[in-house]
Protein backbone atom coordinates (compact mmCIF):
# COMPACT_ATOMS: atom_id res chain seq x y z
CA UNK A 1 0.00 0.00 0.00
CA UNK A 2 1.25 3.69 -0.83
CA UNK A 3 0.77 6.54 0.56
CA UNK A 4 -1.87 8.78 -2.12
CA UNK A 5 -2.03 12.69 -1.83
CA UNK A 6 -5.62 11.57 -1.75
CA UNK A 7 -5.30 9.66 1.54
CA UNK A 8 -6.06 11.78 4.98
CA UNK A 9 -3.49 12.52 7.70
CA UNK A 10 -3.87 10.23 10.42
CA UNK A 11 -3.17 11.38 13.83
CA UNK A 12 -3.63 8.77 16.30
CA UNK A 13 -4.86 10.32 19.93
CA UNK A 14 -6.83 13.49 20.77
CA UNK A 15 -4.92 14.95 23.37
CA UNK A 16 -3.40 18.58 23.27
CA UNK A 17 -0.88 16.70 20.92
CA UNK A 18 -2.80 15.17 18.64
CA UNK A 19 -5.20 18.59 18.53
CA UNK A 20 -2.36 20.55 17.70
CA UNK A 21 -1.19 18.44 15.24
CA UNK A 22 -5.06 18.17 13.66
CA UNK A 23 -5.66 21.87 13.22
CA UNK A 24 -2.47 22.97 12.42
CA UNK A 25 -2.54 20.37 9.19
CA UNK A 26 -6.11 21.49 9.01
CA UNK A 27 -5.02 25.01 8.61
CA UNK A 28 -2.60 24.45 6.33
CA UNK A 29 -4.95 23.00 4.18
CA UNK A 30 -4.46 18.97 4.61
CA UNK A 31 -6.93 16.64 5.16
CA UNK A 32 -6.98 15.15 8.18
CA UNK A 33 -8.58 12.53 10.35
CA UNK A 34 -8.10 12.37 14.01
CA UNK A 35 -8.72 8.96 15.78
CA UNK A 36 -9.41 9.43 19.79
CA UNK A 37 -10.31 6.11 21.21
CA UNK A 38 -12.22 7.77 24.03
CA UNK A 39 -15.66 9.42 23.41
CA UNK A 40 -14.01 12.61 23.54
CA UNK A 41 -10.86 14.77 22.88
CA UNK A 42 -8.61 16.56 25.88
CA UNK A 43 -6.55 13.19 26.62
CA UNK A 44 -5.25 13.68 29.85
CA UNK A 45 -7.48 17.15 30.47
CA UNK A 46 -10.53 16.52 30.73
CA UNK A 47 -14.08 17.20 32.83
CA UNK A 48 -17.16 15.40 34.27
CA UNK A 49 -20.40 16.64 35.36
CA UNK A 50 -21.03 16.15 39.48
CA UNK A 51 -24.54 17.02 40.32
CA UNK A 52 -24.48 19.97 38.13
CA UNK A 53 -20.64 21.25 39.16
CA UNK A 54 -18.45 21.04 35.93
CA UNK A 55 -15.32 19.40 37.77
CA UNK A 56 -12.29 18.95 36.07
CA UNK A 57 -9.85 15.65 36.37
CA UNK A 58 -6.80 18.04 37.41
CA UNK A 59 -6.34 21.65 37.73
CA UNK A 60 -3.97 22.76 34.92
CA UNK A 61 -1.65 25.76 35.05
CA UNK A 62 -0.01 27.00 32.42
CA UNK A 63 2.61 30.14 32.32
CA UNK A 64 2.66 32.63 29.94
CA UNK A 65 6.09 31.56 28.29
CA UNK A 66 3.63 28.72 26.86
CA UNK A 67 3.37 30.37 23.97
CA UNK A 68 2.86 27.19 21.80
CA UNK A 69 -0.31 26.14 24.37
CA UNK A 70 -1.36 30.00 24.07
CA UNK A 71 -1.37 29.63 20.08
CA UNK A 72 -3.29 27.07 20.33
CA UNK A 73 -6.25 28.35 22.27
CA UNK A 74 -5.96 31.83 20.17
CA UNK A 75 -6.66 29.35 16.85
CA UNK A 76 -8.77 27.44 18.37
CA UNK A 77 -10.98 30.74 18.96
CA UNK A 78 -10.73 30.38 23.15
CA UNK A 79 -7.65 32.96 24.14
CA UNK A 80 -10.16 34.63 25.91
CA UNK A 81 -11.14 31.28 28.28
CA UNK A 82 -8.43 31.38 30.26
CA UNK A 83 -7.22 34.19 33.06
CA UNK A 84 -3.37 34.87 32.67
CA UNK A 85 -1.94 36.94 35.91
CA UNK A 86 -0.84 40.58 34.93
CA UNK A 87 2.49 39.83 36.97
CA UNK A 88 3.51 36.58 38.65
CA UNK A 89 2.21 36.87 42.18
CA UNK A 90 2.24 33.83 44.62
CA UNK A 91 0.85 33.56 47.98
CA UNK A 92 2.20 30.74 49.88
CA UNK A 93 0.67 29.62 53.25
CA UNK A 94 1.62 27.83 56.15
CA UNK A 95 -0.22 25.79 58.79
CA UNK A 96 0.90 28.64 61.65
CA UNK A 97 -0.52 31.10 59.88
CA UNK A 98 2.77 32.31 58.55
CA UNK A 99 2.59 34.18 55.26
CA UNK A 100 5.18 34.42 52.27
CA UNK A 101 4.58 35.93 49.03
CA UNK A 102 6.93 35.79 46.11
CA UNK A 103 5.26 38.70 43.00
CA UNK A 104 7.88 39.61 40.44
CA UNK A 105 8.49 43.54 39.75
CA UNK A 106 9.12 45.37 36.86
CA UNK A 107 12.60 44.17 36.30
CA UNK A 108 13.95 42.69 33.30
CA UNK A 109 14.69 39.11 34.00
CA UNK A 110 16.13 37.87 35.56
CA UNK A 111 16.49 40.21 38.23
CA UNK A 112 12.76 40.68 37.96
CA UNK A 113 12.21 37.82 41.28
CA UNK A 114 15.50 38.59 43.13
CA UNK A 115 13.88 41.34 44.88
CA UNK A 116 10.88 39.11 45.88
CA UNK A 117 13.67 35.93 46.73
CA UNK A 118 15.43 38.59 48.37
CA UNK A 119 12.58 39.44 51.10
CA UNK A 120 11.02 36.14 51.23
CA UNK A 121 9.47 35.54 54.79
CA UNK A 122 9.17 31.98 54.62
CA UNK A 123 12.86 31.81 54.48
CA UNK A 124 15.72 32.57 56.87
CA UNK A 125 17.79 35.94 55.95
CA UNK A 126 21.02 33.89 54.83
CA UNK A 127 18.79 31.47 53.04
CA UNK A 128 17.27 34.21 51.05
CA UNK A 129 21.39 35.35 49.86
CA UNK A 130 21.98 31.42 49.40
CA UNK A 131 18.80 31.34 47.18
CA UNK A 132 19.59 34.69 44.91
CA UNK A 133 23.06 33.33 44.61
CA UNK A 134 21.23 29.26 43.94
CA UNK A 135 18.72 30.93 41.15
CA UNK A 136 21.54 32.73 39.47
CA UNK A 137 23.89 30.05 39.00
CA UNK A 138 21.40 27.64 37.92
CA UNK A 139 20.47 30.06 35.03
CA UNK A 140 23.64 29.58 33.75
CA UNK A 141 22.95 25.64 33.54
CA UNK A 142 22.04 24.44 29.75
CA UNK A 143 18.92 22.20 30.37
CA UNK A 144 19.92 20.62 27.26
CA UNK A 145 23.14 19.52 28.56
CA UNK A 146 23.13 15.56 28.86
CA UNK A 147 25.40 15.38 31.89
CA UNK A 148 22.43 17.14 34.02
CA UNK A 149 19.53 14.65 32.72
CA UNK A 150 22.10 11.96 34.80
CA UNK A 151 21.91 14.45 38.13
CA UNK A 152 19.05 14.92 40.68
CA UNK A 153 17.65 18.41 41.44
CA UNK A 154 18.24 17.57 45.11
CA UNK A 155 21.95 16.86 44.37
CA UNK A 156 22.48 20.33 42.28
CA UNK A 157 20.25 22.37 45.21
CA UNK A 158 22.65 20.49 48.33
CA UNK A 159 25.67 21.15 46.13
CA UNK A 160 25.34 24.42 45.98
CA UNK A 161 24.19 25.70 49.60
CA UNK A 162 20.38 25.48 49.38
CA UNK A 163 19.44 24.27 52.82
CA UNK A 164 16.24 21.57 53.30
CA UNK A 165 14.07 24.34 54.43
CA UNK A 166 14.86 26.31 51.42
CA UNK A 167 14.02 23.33 49.19
CA UNK A 168 10.82 23.17 50.53
CA UNK A 169 9.88 26.77 51.00
CA UNK A 170 11.05 27.62 47.44
CA UNK A 171 12.26 25.47 45.02
CA UNK A 172 10.37 22.52 45.81
CA UNK A 173 7.00 24.30 45.54
CA UNK A 174 7.70 24.68 41.50
CA UNK A 175 9.23 21.99 40.57
CA UNK A 176 7.09 19.73 42.31
CA UNK A 177 4.48 21.19 39.99
CA UNK A 178 5.97 21.76 37.20
CA UNK A 179 8.06 18.52 37.21
CA UNK A 180 5.30 16.38 39.06
CA UNK A 181 8.17 14.40 41.19
CA UNK A 182 9.93 15.97 44.09
CA UNK A 183 13.68 17.98 43.82
CA UNK A 184 14.84 14.61 45.25
CA UNK A 185 13.25 12.79 42.12
CA UNK A 186 13.21 15.36 39.70
CA UNK A 187 16.28 14.92 36.94
CA UNK A 188 18.70 18.29 37.07
CA UNK A 189 17.95 18.72 33.02
CA UNK A 190 14.26 19.75 33.23
CA UNK A 191 14.52 21.47 36.11
CA UNK A 192 16.76 23.69 34.46
CA UNK A 193 14.50 24.08 31.33
CA UNK A 194 11.61 25.00 34.37
CA UNK A 195 13.59 27.74 36.16
CA UNK A 196 15.62 29.30 33.17
CA UNK A 197 12.71 29.19 30.86
CA UNK A 198 9.77 30.22 33.38
CA UNK A 199 11.09 32.08 36.90
CA UNK A 200 14.56 32.83 35.43
CA UNK A 201 13.19 33.73 32.35
CA UNK A 202 11.63 37.40 30.61
CA UNK A 203 9.97 38.95 33.06
CA UNK A 204 6.67 38.21 31.75
CA UNK A 205 7.35 34.18 31.33
CA UNK A 206 6.40 32.72 34.64
CA UNK A 207 2.98 34.95 35.05
CA UNK A 208 0.47 31.85 35.70
CA UNK A 209 -2.50 31.40 34.12
CA UNK A 210 -5.34 28.72 34.34
CA UNK A 211 -8.32 28.06 32.35
CA UNK A 212 -11.34 30.00 33.00
CA UNK A 213 -13.88 27.28 31.45
CA UNK A 214 -14.16 23.89 32.11
CA UNK A 215 -11.35 21.56 30.55
CA UNK A 216 -13.96 19.78 28.54
CA UNK A 217 -14.88 23.03 26.97
CA UNK A 218 -11.23 24.69 26.32
CA UNK A 219 -9.89 22.03 25.25
CA UNK A 220 -11.94 19.20 23.86
CA UNK A 221 -15.30 20.85 22.44
CA UNK A 222 -13.05 23.75 21.00
CA UNK A 223 -10.64 21.01 19.51
CA UNK A 224 -13.72 19.13 17.42
CA UNK A 225 -15.40 22.13 16.21
CA UNK A 226 -11.70 23.59 15.26
CA UNK A 227 -10.75 20.32 13.29
CA UNK A 228 -14.20 20.25 11.92
CA UNK A 229 -13.92 23.66 11.05
CA UNK A 230 -10.93 22.93 8.63
CA UNK A 231 -12.78 20.08 7.03
CA UNK A 232 -10.80 17.25 9.20
CA UNK A 233 -12.83 14.18 10.49
CA UNK A 234 -13.04 13.26 14.20
CA UNK A 235 -13.87 9.84 14.59
CA UNK A 236 -14.27 8.93 18.57
CA UNK A 237 -14.27 6.00 20.18
CA UNK A 238 -11.75 4.97 17.41
CA UNK A 239 -9.53 2.55 18.82
CA UNK A 240 -6.37 2.43 16.33
CA UNK A 241 -4.96 -1.40 17.33
CA UNK A 242 -2.58 -1.30 14.63
CA UNK A 243 0.01 0.56 11.77
CA UNK A 244 0.88 -0.71 8.46
CA UNK A 245 3.64 0.00 6.34
CA UNK A 246 2.29 2.16 3.64
CA UNK A 247 1.69 4.07 5.80
CA UNK A 248 -1.66 3.01 7.47
CA UNK A 249 -3.91 2.69 10.77
CA UNK A 250 -5.94 -0.47 11.23
CA UNK A 251 -9.18 0.75 13.38
CA UNK A 252 -11.71 -1.52 14.54
CA UNK A 253 -9.83 -4.29 12.11
CA UNK A 254 -10.25 -2.81 9.34
CA UNK A 255 -7.02 -0.94 7.68
CA UNK A 256 -7.81 2.57 6.47
CA UNK A 257 -4.90 4.46 4.45
CA UNK A 258 -2.77 7.17 5.21
CA UNK A 259 -1.01 9.92 3.58
CA UNK A 260 1.34 10.07 6.94
CA UNK A 261 0.61 9.17 10.50
CA UNK A 262 1.28 10.84 13.72
CA UNK A 263 0.98 8.66 16.40
CA UNK A 264 0.41 11.08 19.38
CA UNK A 265 -0.93 8.47 22.08
CA UNK A 266 0.65 8.24 25.51
CA UNK A 267 3.95 6.42 25.51
CA UNK A 268 2.70 2.64 27.28
CA UNK A 269 0.00 3.03 24.15
CA UNK A 270 2.43 4.29 21.68
CA UNK A 271 4.82 0.62 22.52
CA UNK A 272 2.11 -1.08 21.78
CA UNK A 273 1.12 0.49 18.87
CA UNK A 274 3.81 1.47 17.02
CA UNK A 275 6.17 -1.41 15.20
CA UNK A 276 9.37 -2.12 16.00
CA UNK A 277 10.95 -1.77 12.90
CA UNK A 278 9.61 1.58 12.69
CA UNK A 279 11.18 2.51 16.32
CA UNK A 280 13.67 -0.11 17.58
CA UNK A 281 13.62 1.89 20.73
CA UNK A 282 10.14 1.31 21.39
CA UNK A 283 10.83 -1.87 24.04
CA UNK A 284 12.32 0.66 26.31
CA UNK A 285 9.50 3.40 26.17
CA UNK A 286 8.15 1.68 29.13
CA UNK A 287 11.11 2.97 31.21
CA UNK A 288 9.62 5.98 31.20
CA UNK A 289 7.07 5.10 33.91
CA UNK A 290 4.60 6.85 35.34
CA UNK A 291 3.88 9.61 38.20
CA UNK A 292 0.55 10.23 39.78
CA UNK A 293 -1.21 13.15 40.69
CA UNK A 294 -4.39 13.29 42.87
CA UNK A 295 -6.70 16.22 43.27
CA UNK A 296 -8.68 16.98 46.49
CA UNK A 297 -12.11 18.51 45.62
CA UNK A 298 -13.98 20.13 49.15
CA UNK A 299 -16.95 22.26 48.43
CA UNK A 300 -17.86 24.37 50.84
CA UNK A 301 -21.38 25.97 52.37
CA UNK A 302 -19.99 29.57 52.69
CA UNK A 303 -16.11 31.16 51.29
CA UNK A 304 -12.93 30.33 53.63
CA UNK A 305 -10.50 31.84 51.02
CA UNK A 306 -10.38 34.90 49.19
CA UNK A 307 -7.37 33.93 47.14
CA UNK A 308 -8.39 32.44 43.46
CA UNK A 309 -5.18 30.38 44.00
CA UNK A 310 -2.26 29.87 46.51
CA UNK A 311 0.86 27.40 47.68
CA UNK A 312 1.16 26.22 50.95
CA UNK A 313 4.41 24.86 53.03
CA UNK A 314 4.28 22.56 56.03
CA UNK A 315 1.21 21.09 54.50
CA UNK A 316 -0.37 17.91 52.45
CA UNK A 317 -1.82 20.68 50.60
CA UNK A 318 0.92 21.56 47.65
CA UNK A 319 -1.30 23.88 45.39
CA UNK A 320 -5.12 24.70 46.18
CA UNK A 321 -6.99 26.94 43.51
CA UNK A 322 -10.47 28.49 43.75
CA UNK A 323 -12.94 26.70 41.21
CA UNK A 324 -16.19 28.13 42.25
CA UNK A 325 -16.96 30.19 39.34
CA UNK A 326 -15.28 28.05 36.70
CA UNK A 327 -17.46 24.95 38.03
CA UNK A 328 -20.38 27.01 37.81
CA UNK A 329 -21.21 27.24 41.86
CA UNK A 330 -23.77 29.78 42.70
CA UNK A 331 -23.53 29.47 46.83
CA UNK A 332 -20.53 28.44 48.73
CA UNK A 333 -17.06 27.93 47.70
CA UNK A 334 -15.39 24.85 45.68
CA UNK A 335 -11.07 24.76 46.27
CA UNK A 336 -9.03 22.13 44.53
CA UNK A 337 -6.02 20.78 45.79
CA UNK A 338 -3.83 20.16 43.49
CA UNK A 339 -0.70 17.17 44.71
CA UNK A 340 1.78 15.88 42.51
CA UNK A 341 3.79 13.50 43.12
CA UNK A 342 0.86 11.88 44.97
CA UNK A 343 3.05 8.48 45.25
CA UNK A 344 2.00 8.12 48.79
CA UNK A 345 -2.18 9.44 48.61
CA UNK A 346 -2.38 7.78 45.05
CA UNK A 347 -4.46 4.24 46.35
CA UNK A 348 -5.47 5.57 50.28
CA UNK A 349 -9.48 5.68 50.27
CA UNK A 350 -10.79 8.75 50.16
CA UNK A 351 -12.14 8.81 54.25
CA UNK A 352 -8.12 8.67 54.58
CA UNK A 353 -7.26 11.51 51.93
CA UNK A 354 -10.43 13.68 53.50
CA UNK A 355 -8.96 13.02 57.18
CA UNK A 356 -6.01 14.85 56.64
CA UNK A 357 -6.63 17.08 54.07
CA UNK A 358 -9.73 19.07 55.48
CA UNK A 359 -8.19 19.55 58.44
CA UNK A 360 -4.90 20.79 56.55
CA UNK A 361 -7.11 23.31 55.22
CA UNK A 362 -8.26 24.40 58.18
CA UNK A 363 -4.93 24.94 59.28
CA UNK A 364 -4.43 27.53 56.12
CA UNK A 365 -8.15 29.35 56.14
CA UNK A 366 -8.98 29.68 59.54
CA UNK A 367 -12.58 30.73 58.10
CA UNK A 368 -12.92 27.18 57.09
CA UNK A 369 -13.08 25.89 61.06
CA UNK A 370 -17.00 27.65 60.67
CA UNK A 371 -17.28 26.32 57.05
CA UNK A 372 -19.90 23.06 56.91
CA UNK A 373 -18.13 20.85 53.98
CA UNK A 374 -20.89 20.40 51.43
CA UNK A 375 -19.13 17.71 49.04
CA UNK A 376 -15.71 16.17 48.90
CA UNK A 377 -14.08 13.99 46.37
CA UNK A 378 -11.05 12.87 45.29
CA UNK A 379 -9.93 12.47 40.73
CA UNK A 380 -6.87 10.47 40.92
CA UNK A 381 -4.79 10.34 37.66
CA UNK A 382 -2.43 7.49 38.11
CA UNK A 383 -0.43 7.62 35.25
CA UNK A 384 -0.86 11.64 34.95
CA UNK A 385 3.02 11.94 33.68
CA UNK A 386 5.98 9.78 32.68
CA UNK A 387 8.61 9.89 35.34
CA UNK A 388 11.02 12.69 35.26
CA UNK A 389 13.54 11.23 36.71
CA UNK A 390 17.58 10.91 36.09
CA UNK A 391 17.95 9.24 32.58
CA UNK A 392 14.35 9.96 31.44
CA UNK A 393 15.47 12.62 29.07
CA UNK A 394 17.76 10.33 27.01
CA UNK A 395 14.99 7.70 26.80
CA UNK A 396 12.31 10.29 25.34
CA UNK A 397 12.12 9.33 21.37
CA UNK A 398 12.32 12.11 18.65
CA UNK A 399 9.47 12.59 16.80
CA UNK A 400 10.86 11.12 13.05
CA UNK A 401 10.85 7.04 12.68
CA UNK A 402 12.35 4.81 10.69
CA UNK A 403 8.90 4.47 8.22
CA UNK A 404 8.68 7.49 6.05
CA UNK A 405 5.52 9.10 6.89
CA UNK A 406 5.28 7.65 10.43
CA UNK A 407 5.97 10.51 13.08
CA UNK A 408 5.38 10.40 17.15
CA UNK A 409 3.98 13.21 18.95
CA UNK A 410 2.87 13.35 22.33
CA UNK A 411 4.35 15.26 26.10
CA UNK A 412 6.52 12.60 26.47
CA UNK A 413 8.66 12.85 23.00
CA UNK A 414 11.86 14.74 23.48
CA UNK A 415 10.38 18.06 23.48
CA UNK A 416 12.93 19.99 25.25
CA UNK A 417 9.77 20.49 27.94
CA UNK A 418 8.33 18.42 30.64
CA UNK A 419 5.42 16.94 30.46
CA UNK A 420 2.80 19.29 30.34
CA UNK A 421 0.29 20.92 27.84
CA UNK A 422 3.23 22.96 26.14
CA UNK A 423 5.24 20.01 25.31
CA UNK A 424 2.26 18.27 24.07
CA UNK A 425 1.43 21.38 21.60
CA UNK A 426 5.14 21.59 20.26
CA UNK A 427 5.01 17.74 20.11
CA UNK A 428 1.80 17.82 18.01
CA UNK A 429 3.10 21.16 15.56
CA UNK A 430 6.48 19.70 15.22
CA UNK A 431 5.26 16.46 13.95
CA UNK A 432 3.06 18.58 11.88
CA UNK A 433 5.75 20.32 10.18
CA UNK A 434 7.60 16.96 9.19
CA UNK A 435 4.46 15.87 7.79
CA UNK A 436 3.80 18.70 5.69
CA UNK A 437 7.74 18.04 4.56
CA UNK A 438 6.83 14.58 3.93
CA UNK A 439 4.48 15.39 1.58
CA UNK A 440 5.62 18.49 -0.32
CA UNK A 441 8.94 15.83 -0.90
CA UNK A 442 6.37 13.33 -1.83
CA UNK A 443 5.01 15.48 -4.44
CA UNK A 444 7.58 16.71 -5.57
CA UNK A 445 9.17 12.89 -6.34
C1 LIG B 1 -4.23 15.54 36.84
C2 LIG B 1 -3.26 16.16 35.89
C3 LIG B 1 -2.79 17.44 36.12
C4 LIG B 1 -1.90 18.02 35.24
N1 LIG B 1 -1.51 19.30 35.45
C5 LIG B 1 -0.84 19.97 34.49
C6 LIG B 1 -0.60 21.34 34.61
O1 LIG B 1 -0.98 21.98 35.58
N2 LIG B 1 0.06 21.96 33.59
C7 LIG B 1 0.49 21.29 32.49
O2 LIG B 1 1.05 21.92 31.58
N3 LIG B 1 0.31 19.96 32.36
C8 LIG B 1 -0.35 19.29 33.33
N4 LIG B 1 -0.59 17.94 33.20
C9 LIG B 1 0.03 17.21 32.09
C10 LIG B 1 -0.72 17.43 30.77
O3 LIG B 1 -2.09 17.19 30.95
C11 LIG B 1 -0.16 16.46 29.73
O4 LIG B 1 1.23 16.64 29.59
C12 LIG B 1 -0.78 16.64 28.35
O5 LIG B 1 -2.16 16.88 28.41
C13 LIG B 1 -0.50 15.37 27.53
O6 LIG B 1 -1.06 15.52 26.24
P1 LIG B 1 -0.77 14.40 25.12
O7 LIG B 1 -1.57 14.77 23.95
O8 LIG B 1 0.68 14.21 24.96
O9 LIG B 1 -1.30 13.02 25.73
P2 LIG B 1 -2.75 12.60 26.24
O10 LIG B 1 -3.46 13.77 26.77
O11 LIG B 1 -2.55 11.44 27.13
O12 LIG B 1 -3.53 12.16 24.92
C14 LIG B 1 -3.36 10.92 24.33
C15 LIG B 1 -4.71 10.47 23.75
O13 LIG B 1 -4.51 9.29 22.99
C16 LIG B 1 -5.67 8.48 23.15
N5 LIG B 1 -5.32 7.12 22.75
C17 LIG B 1 -4.52 6.23 23.40
N6 LIG B 1 -4.40 5.09 22.69
C18 LIG B 1 -5.16 5.26 21.57
C19 LIG B 1 -5.44 4.43 20.44
N7 LIG B 1 -4.92 3.20 20.34
N8 LIG B 1 -6.25 4.90 19.47
C20 LIG B 1 -6.78 6.16 19.55
N9 LIG B 1 -6.54 6.98 20.62
C21 LIG B 1 -5.74 6.53 21.61
C22 LIG B 1 -5.99 8.66 24.61
O14 LIG B 1 -7.34 8.26 24.89
C23 LIG B 1 -5.73 10.14 24.81
O15 LIG B 1 -6.89 10.90 24.59
C24 LIG B 1 -1.43 17.30 34.10
C25 LIG B 1 -1.89 16.00 33.88
C26 LIG B 1 -2.81 15.44 34.74
C27 LIG B 1 -3.32 14.06 34.45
Amino acid sequence: MSGSPAAPVAIVGGGLAGIAAAVALGEAGHAVTLYEARPRLGGATHSFDRDGLAVDNGQHVFLRCCTAYLGLLDRMGVLDRVRLQDRFDVHVLTPGGRRGRLRRTALPGPLHLLPALATYSLLSPPDRLRAVRGALELARLDPADPALDRLTLESWLAAHGQTGPAREALWDLFAKAALNADAGQAALGPAVKVFRTALLGRSGAADIGVPDAPLGELHGTAAHDAVKRHGGEVRLSAKVTGIAEGPAVVVDGVPARASAVIVAVPHEQAARLVPVEAAPGRDRWHELGASPIVNVHVVYDRRVSDLPAAAAVGSPVQWVFDKTGVAGLSAGQYLTVSVSAAQPWIDLPTASIRAEFVPALERLFPAARQARVTDFFVTRERRATFFQGPGSGARRPGARTRWPGLYLAGAWTDTGWPDTMEGAVRSGLHAAGLVRRHLISGAAS
